[in-house]
Protein backbone atom coordinates (compact mmCIF):
# COMPACT_ATOMS: atom_id res chain seq x y z
CA UNK A 1 0.00 0.00 0.00
CA UNK A 2 1.64 3.39 -0.78
CA UNK A 3 1.11 6.44 0.55
CA UNK A 4 1.37 10.26 -0.45
CA UNK A 5 0.20 13.78 0.20
CA UNK A 6 -2.87 13.81 -1.31
CA UNK A 7 -2.89 16.59 -4.08
CA UNK A 8 -4.60 20.29 -3.17
CA UNK A 9 -7.32 19.46 -5.67
CA UNK A 10 -8.56 17.17 -3.29
CA UNK A 11 -8.12 18.46 -0.02
CA UNK A 12 -9.92 21.74 -0.90
CA UNK A 13 -13.02 19.31 -2.53
CA UNK A 14 -16.13 19.80 -0.39
CA UNK A 15 -16.74 17.02 1.67
CA UNK A 16 -19.18 17.28 4.49
CA UNK A 17 -20.28 13.76 5.30
CA UNK A 18 -17.11 12.27 4.83
CA UNK A 19 -15.74 14.75 7.51
CA UNK A 20 -18.13 14.38 10.12
CA UNK A 21 -17.65 10.52 9.49
CA UNK A 22 -13.72 10.97 9.77
CA UNK A 23 -13.71 10.05 13.48
CA UNK A 24 -15.45 6.62 12.59
CA UNK A 25 -12.78 6.39 9.83
CA UNK A 26 -10.20 7.38 11.70
CA UNK A 27 -10.91 5.85 15.10
CA UNK A 28 -7.56 4.28 15.34
CA UNK A 29 -5.43 7.66 16.15
CA UNK A 30 -5.64 7.48 19.96
CA UNK A 31 -3.01 8.16 22.23
CA UNK A 32 -3.60 4.39 23.32
CA UNK A 33 -2.43 3.54 19.91
CA UNK A 34 0.21 6.72 20.06
CA UNK A 35 1.43 4.90 22.85
CA UNK A 36 2.37 1.86 21.35
CA UNK A 37 3.94 3.71 18.48
CA UNK A 38 6.38 4.81 21.23
CA UNK A 39 6.85 1.37 23.06
CA UNK A 40 8.23 0.19 19.51
CA UNK A 41 10.02 3.34 18.50
CA UNK A 42 12.17 2.50 21.95
CA UNK A 43 14.25 -0.12 19.85
CA UNK A 44 16.11 2.94 17.54
CA UNK A 45 17.76 5.94 18.10
CA UNK A 46 14.88 8.70 18.15
CA UNK A 47 16.42 12.54 17.90
CA UNK A 48 14.15 15.60 17.68
CA UNK A 49 15.00 17.25 14.27
CA UNK A 50 17.74 19.57 14.92
CA UNK A 51 20.31 17.32 15.90
CA UNK A 52 18.72 14.99 13.24
CA UNK A 53 21.49 15.76 10.65
CA UNK A 54 24.30 15.48 12.67
CA UNK A 55 23.50 11.98 14.14
CA UNK A 56 24.30 8.87 13.61
CA UNK A 57 22.49 5.87 14.43
CA UNK A 58 25.63 3.18 14.03
CA UNK A 59 23.91 0.06 14.16
CA UNK A 60 20.82 1.14 15.04
CA UNK A 61 17.95 3.85 12.24
CA UNK A 62 17.81 7.21 13.38
CA UNK A 63 14.15 8.63 13.66
CA UNK A 64 13.41 12.32 13.51
CA UNK A 65 10.22 12.53 15.38
CA UNK A 66 8.06 15.98 13.85
CA UNK A 67 5.26 17.32 15.15
CA UNK A 68 3.16 20.08 13.34
CA UNK A 69 0.93 21.24 15.85
CA UNK A 70 -1.91 23.30 13.33
CA UNK A 71 -4.51 23.08 16.03
CA UNK A 72 -4.90 21.51 19.36
CA UNK A 73 -2.15 22.43 21.39
CA UNK A 74 -3.38 20.51 24.35
CA UNK A 75 -3.39 17.39 21.92
CA UNK A 76 0.38 18.44 21.68
CA UNK A 77 1.13 18.29 24.68
CA UNK A 78 -0.42 15.03 26.15
CA UNK A 79 2.10 13.68 23.22
CA UNK A 80 5.28 15.29 24.92
CA UNK A 81 4.27 13.93 27.97
CA UNK A 82 3.47 10.56 26.72
CA UNK A 83 7.13 11.01 24.73
CA UNK A 84 8.86 11.88 28.13
CA UNK A 85 8.12 9.17 29.94
CA UNK A 86 9.40 7.11 27.54
CA UNK A 87 12.55 9.00 27.28
CA UNK A 88 11.78 10.20 24.18
CA UNK A 89 12.34 13.62 22.41
CA UNK A 90 11.04 14.88 19.28
CA UNK A 91 10.64 18.33 17.98
CA UNK A 92 7.23 20.77 17.65
CA UNK A 93 6.44 23.14 15.19
CA UNK A 94 3.98 25.60 16.31
CA UNK A 95 1.79 27.51 13.97
CA UNK A 96 1.75 31.02 14.40
CA UNK A 97 -1.35 32.02 12.90
CA UNK A 98 -3.30 29.13 14.88
CA UNK A 99 -6.05 29.82 17.15
CA UNK A 100 -3.88 28.62 20.10
CA UNK A 101 -1.51 30.88 18.85
CA UNK A 102 -2.45 33.95 21.33
CA UNK A 103 -0.04 35.16 23.89
CA UNK A 104 -2.46 36.63 26.37
CA UNK A 105 -3.39 33.43 27.32
CA UNK A 106 -1.11 30.11 28.80
CA UNK A 107 0.38 29.97 25.62
CA UNK A 108 4.15 30.79 26.53
CA UNK A 109 3.51 28.19 29.27
CA UNK A 110 2.70 25.65 27.29
CA UNK A 111 5.51 26.11 24.96
CA UNK A 112 8.10 26.34 28.36
CA UNK A 113 6.46 22.74 29.31
CA UNK A 114 7.15 21.22 25.91
CA UNK A 115 10.76 22.10 26.14
CA UNK A 116 11.29 21.32 29.67
CA UNK A 117 10.19 17.84 28.92
CA UNK A 118 13.17 17.69 26.81
CA UNK A 119 11.54 18.65 23.31
CA UNK A 120 12.12 21.08 20.64
CA UNK A 121 9.64 23.88 20.01
CA UNK A 122 10.39 25.25 16.07
CA UNK A 123 7.69 27.80 14.25
CA UNK A 124 5.49 26.32 11.74
CA UNK A 125 5.79 28.87 9.60
CA UNK A 126 2.54 30.60 7.80
CA UNK A 127 4.67 33.64 6.22
CA UNK A 128 3.32 33.87 2.61
CA UNK A 129 -0.12 33.37 3.21
CA UNK A 130 -0.05 36.07 5.97
CA UNK A 131 1.88 38.55 2.68
CA UNK A 132 -0.40 37.11 0.49
CA UNK A 133 -3.71 36.85 1.52
CA UNK A 134 -3.49 39.83 4.58
CA UNK A 135 -0.89 42.26 3.37
CA UNK A 136 1.72 41.88 6.34
CA UNK A 137 5.02 41.92 5.76
CA UNK A 138 6.34 38.56 6.86
CA UNK A 139 10.01 39.54 7.27
CA UNK A 140 8.01 41.87 10.64
CA UNK A 141 6.10 39.73 11.84
CA UNK A 142 8.91 36.69 11.62
CA UNK A 143 11.29 38.86 13.78
CA UNK A 144 8.42 39.53 16.20
CA UNK A 145 7.51 36.22 16.69
CA UNK A 146 10.77 34.73 17.24
CA UNK A 147 11.89 37.65 19.48
CA UNK A 148 8.91 36.80 21.64
CA UNK A 149 9.39 33.19 21.80
CA UNK A 150 13.24 33.54 22.45
CA UNK A 151 12.51 36.28 25.41
CA UNK A 152 10.13 33.44 26.89
CA UNK A 153 13.50 31.05 26.85
CA UNK A 154 12.20 29.26 24.15
CA UNK A 155 15.27 27.80 21.90
CA UNK A 156 13.71 28.29 18.08
CA UNK A 157 16.59 26.91 15.26
CA UNK A 158 14.09 25.45 13.29
CA UNK A 159 11.18 25.84 10.87
CA UNK A 160 8.67 24.10 8.75
CA UNK A 161 6.39 25.25 6.23
CA UNK A 162 2.52 25.02 6.60
CA UNK A 163 0.22 23.97 4.02
CA UNK A 164 -2.48 26.59 5.10
CA UNK A 165 -5.64 26.36 3.09
CA UNK A 166 -5.09 29.51 1.06
CA UNK A 167 -1.71 27.59 0.02
CA UNK A 168 -3.54 25.17 -1.30
CA UNK A 169 -5.95 27.32 -2.48
CA UNK A 170 -3.69 29.60 -4.62
CA UNK A 171 -1.14 27.02 -5.09
CA UNK A 172 1.99 28.26 -3.01
CA UNK A 173 4.81 26.97 -0.37
CA UNK A 174 4.72 28.74 2.92
CA UNK A 175 9.02 28.17 2.83
CA UNK A 176 9.26 29.99 -0.39
CA UNK A 177 9.83 32.87 1.84
CA UNK A 178 13.11 31.45 2.43
CA UNK A 179 15.59 32.69 -0.41
CA UNK A 180 17.98 30.28 0.50
CA UNK A 181 15.59 27.15 0.33
CA UNK A 182 14.99 25.66 -2.96
CA UNK A 183 11.33 26.73 -4.18
CA UNK A 184 10.59 22.95 -4.73
CA UNK A 185 9.73 21.18 -1.32
CA UNK A 186 10.05 17.72 -1.26
CA UNK A 187 7.00 15.48 -1.31
CA UNK A 188 4.75 18.24 -0.21
CA UNK A 189 1.53 18.41 -1.61
CA UNK A 190 1.36 22.31 -2.81
CA UNK A 191 3.92 20.82 -5.60
CA UNK A 192 1.34 21.48 -7.56
CA UNK A 193 1.47 25.15 -7.86
CA UNK A 194 -0.26 26.80 -10.71
CA UNK A 195 -3.00 23.86 -9.99
CA UNK A 196 -5.44 26.55 -11.69
CA UNK A 197 -3.49 28.97 -13.84
CA UNK A 198 -2.84 30.85 -10.38
CA UNK A 199 0.57 30.37 -10.89
CA UNK A 200 2.30 32.29 -7.99
CA UNK A 201 5.49 34.93 -9.49
CA UNK A 202 7.51 33.76 -6.32
CA UNK A 203 9.94 36.92 -7.30
CA UNK A 204 7.61 39.41 -5.92
CA UNK A 205 7.65 37.85 -2.54
CA UNK A 206 9.29 39.53 0.77
CA UNK A 207 12.13 37.27 1.58
CA UNK A 208 14.85 36.50 4.26
CA UNK A 209 17.29 33.67 4.95
CA UNK A 210 17.09 31.07 7.65
CA UNK A 211 20.46 32.90 9.29
CA UNK A 212 19.84 36.26 9.35
CA UNK A 213 17.03 35.20 11.74
CA UNK A 214 19.17 32.94 13.52
CA UNK A 215 17.51 29.71 12.05
CA UNK A 216 19.40 26.79 11.52
CA UNK A 217 17.35 24.20 8.92
CA UNK A 218 13.79 24.17 7.19
CA UNK A 219 12.37 20.72 8.46
CA UNK A 220 11.07 19.69 4.84
CA UNK A 221 15.01 19.90 3.21
CA UNK A 222 16.53 17.12 6.01
CA UNK A 223 18.39 14.41 4.10
CA UNK A 224 16.37 11.51 4.93
CA UNK A 225 16.02 7.18 3.40
CA UNK A 226 12.03 7.33 4.34
CA UNK A 227 9.42 9.58 5.24
CA UNK A 228 6.22 8.52 7.00
CA UNK A 229 3.53 11.02 7.91
CA UNK A 230 -0.07 10.76 9.30
CA UNK A 231 -1.11 13.63 6.84
CA UNK A 232 -0.75 10.85 3.60
CA UNK A 233 -3.51 9.35 2.59
CA UNK A 234 -3.95 5.61 0.55
CA UNK A 235 -5.57 5.20 -2.96
CA UNK A 236 -8.82 4.42 -1.27
CA UNK A 237 -8.56 7.73 0.50
CA UNK A 238 -7.54 6.35 3.82
CA UNK A 239 -5.04 8.16 6.66
CA UNK A 240 -1.86 6.49 6.78
CA UNK A 241 -1.86 4.81 10.56
CA UNK A 242 1.42 3.67 12.28
CA UNK A 243 0.17 0.87 13.36
CA UNK A 244 1.84 -0.94 10.60
CA UNK A 245 5.15 1.06 11.28
CA UNK A 246 7.89 -1.19 12.99
CA UNK A 247 11.01 0.89 13.22
CA UNK A 248 13.30 -1.95 14.05
CA UNK A 249 12.54 -3.09 9.98
CA UNK A 250 14.50 0.05 8.87
CA UNK A 251 18.07 -0.43 7.81
CA UNK A 252 20.49 -0.05 10.42
CA UNK A 253 22.00 3.23 10.60
CA UNK A 254 19.39 4.47 7.80
CA UNK A 255 17.91 7.85 8.87
CA UNK A 256 13.73 8.20 8.98
CA UNK A 257 11.52 11.32 9.93
CA UNK A 258 8.01 10.76 11.06
CA UNK A 259 5.29 13.43 10.88
CA UNK A 260 2.35 13.35 13.14
CA UNK A 261 -0.29 16.21 14.15
CA UNK A 262 -1.72 16.42 17.14
CA UNK A 263 -4.70 17.58 16.11
CA UNK A 264 -5.39 13.79 14.85
CA UNK A 265 -5.13 12.27 17.78
CA UNK A 266 -7.57 11.58 20.51
CA UNK A 267 -8.23 9.84 24.08
CA UNK A 268 -10.79 7.58 22.83
CA UNK A 269 -13.40 7.49 20.23
CA UNK A 270 -16.13 9.13 21.64
CA UNK A 271 -13.59 11.75 22.43
CA UNK A 272 -12.78 12.05 18.85
CA UNK A 273 -16.74 12.01 17.92
CA UNK A 274 -17.41 14.67 20.50
CA UNK A 275 -14.76 16.62 19.38
CA UNK A 276 -15.43 16.64 15.97
CA UNK A 277 -19.20 16.64 15.97
CA UNK A 278 -19.16 19.82 18.16
CA UNK A 279 -17.06 21.60 16.10
CA UNK A 280 -19.07 20.01 13.26
CA UNK A 281 -21.71 22.23 11.57
CA UNK A 282 -20.11 25.42 10.65
CA UNK A 283 -16.64 25.27 10.64
CA UNK A 284 -16.95 21.97 8.18
CA UNK A 285 -19.40 22.44 5.99
CA UNK A 286 -18.02 25.95 5.75
CA UNK A 287 -14.38 24.46 4.32
CA UNK A 288 -15.65 21.27 2.69
CA UNK A 289 -13.66 19.55 5.75
CA UNK A 290 -10.66 20.15 3.92
CA UNK A 291 -7.78 20.51 6.73
CA UNK A 292 -4.86 22.41 6.54
CA UNK A 293 -2.06 19.97 7.33
ZN1 LIG B 1 0.66 22.57 9.16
Amino acid sequence: MSYRPPPSAALLRRRPVRSLLSPLRERRFTYEAYGALLDRLRQVRVVPLREFEGSEGGHLPVVGLRHDVDSRLESALVLARMEAGRGLRATYFVLHTAPYYDRSTGLAGALRELQELGHEVGLHSDLVTLELARGLDPRWVLARELEWLRREGLEIVGVAGHGSYEARKHGFLNHLFFSDLPARAPRFPNNDVGLRGEKLDASGLTRGTLSEFGLRYDADFLDNDSYFADSYFDERGRRWHPDGFDPSHLPPGSKAILLTHPCHWDASLPAKVGRVWQRGGSALLRRGGSEAE
